[in-house]
């Protein structure tokens, strides 16, 4: 898969027309660091997915400098900004050049009267509100991975927001940005001549196709952003139920209330709550009867917070939750960004701590079939322990999507004892992630409401997600990049390349 010796020189001859001498990096962990990605993945393959060498563009003429000569010489490429991803998409699986956008991280512009800022897609949401703070500003892109991922990796995953019920997901908040295409030309995605219209309806709408493509249809090189007064006030209430029935139903009662100040809600459940008490040390120990937790969140001013939070207590209270505290509630919104990192170590059957890494695997399912999807998903990992020790069942999350909790980012946690994870464990992963997928799609969700769908087993629905879609995909993808330069092997797209397609 690695480039011949000769043809990499030439490569390297070529990029120092464009970049200098130390934006081009060729050495073994500088490679290694970049192939590198949180899910767990058999440890005795990394080798095969190494990238030949990295760059670290400064501008989006160097990035269109680096595409232009990959397209020449028909090299791939692949995007990488925070490598957080969690289905492998800035992962090399065809060598190449990855092309690090880290070191454009600055803001270009703010505009107050507008309320908007232009940043490099290098910068991440933590700084980028560093600096708006002060002015009063903030940026609501919430991922649970907000400190380490970046604006240009939540434009290639059209990522997910933990309080998007209030303020929309990365694809609402992101107003436009300058794009290189696959061959190395510069457009510019989004509504209207300038930067910063949020509303057009003269042609196509672009934007949404160019986010969320897994950096396959290019590279966003700087972006304008939406932004809003940072709140005066937060309200995080937790609640605890004796029975995942009440729980669910109070979940749903939250969300379709409709108060303006409401940003989100998240449902645990039993086997969520397990596994805390089981084995999360930063969890703050709940008395023996509690079998599901539900957190709400509201932001806003604090005259318009405090008369929505009575009446979410007030829900809360018909559907017989008890409350946590106001210093557990706190605690537990405010470990949001950090509770997948914690533990570290799962349980086999019998009982044994061992050092275990998490992955989690995502859909989006409407309300009324939260109960149906979790039953099965926990049997499909029950299934898997019973025939091995290298998986645990970590519990599941449901985060309403929206303000009026149509449907739900459905998340199962599972433990992977990677140090275990050969090519049998991995046959078994992959066949359990496309049993996960297809439960989504017989509920008539979809397979992934937040990281993608790239990796083996779930990339294998995508066609059965999008039917006809599908080919349309596969037509854009071969009109864009004819050379299949942009990330080659993701999303099944290399089939836009096989005799008998469409030209
Ligand atoms: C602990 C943890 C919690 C997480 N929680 C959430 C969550 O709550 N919500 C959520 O949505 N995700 C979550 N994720 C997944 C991940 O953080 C997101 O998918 C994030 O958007 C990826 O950003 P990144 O900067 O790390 O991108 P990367 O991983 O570097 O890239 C992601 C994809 O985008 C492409 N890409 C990267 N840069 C660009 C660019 N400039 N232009 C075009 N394509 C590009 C890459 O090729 C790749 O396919 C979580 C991950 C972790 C580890």
């Amino acid at each position: 898969m690695t480039i011949a010796v000769e043809r990499l020189d030439e490569l390297v001859t070529a990029l120092r027309t464009v970049l200098r001498d130390e934006q081009i990096l060729t050495s073994k962990p500088d490679r290694y660091n970049r192939a590198r990605v949180p899910a767990p993945f058999p440890v005795h393959r990394w080798s095969e997915r190494l990238p030949d060498l990295a760059v670290l563009p400064t501008s989006t003429e160097e990035v269109a400098g680096v595409v232009r000569i990959a397209n020449d010489l028909r090299v791939p490429v692949v995007p990488r900004d925070g490598g957080t991803g969690l289905t492998d998409g800035a992962v090399p699986l065809r060598g190449g050049i990855v092309v690090d956008v880290k070191r454009m991280n600055a803001i270009k512009e703010l505009d107050l009267a507008n309320r908007t800022v232009t940043v490099g897609t290098g910068i991440n949401m933590l700084k980028l509100n560093e600096q708006l703070a002060r002015h009063g500003l903030f940026y609501p892109d919430d991922p649970a991975s907000y400190p380490c991922s970046l604006v240009g990796g939540r434009i290639g995953t059209s990522g997910w927001s933990l309080i998007g019920s209030r303020y929309g997901h990365t694809r609402d908040l992101v107003l436009s940005f300058d794009h290189v295409l696959p061959t190395g030309e510069v457009m510019h995605v989004g509504d209207g001549v300038g930067h910063k219209v949020s509303k057009s309806s003269s042609g196509y709408q672009l934007k949404h196709l160019f986010m969320g493509h897994q950096g396959t249809l290019g590279i966003a090189t700087a972006a304008t952003l939406k932004l809003f007064p940072k709140p005066e006030a937060e309200l995080s209430p937790f609640w605890a139920f004796d029975n995942y029935d009440d729980a669910y139903a109070c979940v749903g009662a939250l969300a379709r209330a409709g108060a303006a100040t409401f940003a989100g809600a998240v449902l645990f459940d039993e086997w969520k709550v397990a596994y805390l008490r089981r084995d999360d040390e930063a969890y703050i120990p709940q008395p023996g009867d509690v079998r599901a937790l539900v957190c709400a969140v509201m932001y806003g001013y604090e005259d318009e917070v405090r008369p929505a939070g009575k009446r979410l207590f007030r829900i809360a209270k018909e559907h017989g939750a008890r409350y946590l505290g106001d210093e557990i509630s706190q605690g537990d919104w405010a470990a949001r960004h950090d509770r997948y990192a914690t533990p570290l170590h799962g349980r086999t059957k019998a009982g044994q701590v061992v050092p275990m890494s998490w992955h989690c695997e995502d859909a989006a399912i409407n309300y009324t079939d939260l109960p149906s999807v979790t039953k099965s998903w926990h049997e499909i990992v029950a299934d898997l322990r019973r025939r091995t020790d290298v998986f645990d069942d970590w519990g599941m999350f449901a985060y309403t999507s929206g303000s009026t909790g149509v449907d739900y980012l459905t998340e199962i946690d599972v433990g992977i004892w990677e140090q275990q994870l050969d090519d049998r464990a991995w046959e078994m992963w992959v066949k359990a992630k496309r049993d996960l997928a297809a439960v989504a799609l017989a509920h008539h969700g979809s397979i992934s409401a937040c990281h993608g769908s790239c990796r083996e087993g779930e990339v294998d629905l995508v066609p059965d997600e999008l039917g006809r879609g599908f080919d349309v995909m596969l037509d854009i993808k071969r009109a864009l990049d004819p050379n299949n330069i942009m990330n080659p092997g993701k999303y099944l797209l290399d089939r836009a390349y096989e005799a008998g397609t469409r030209s």
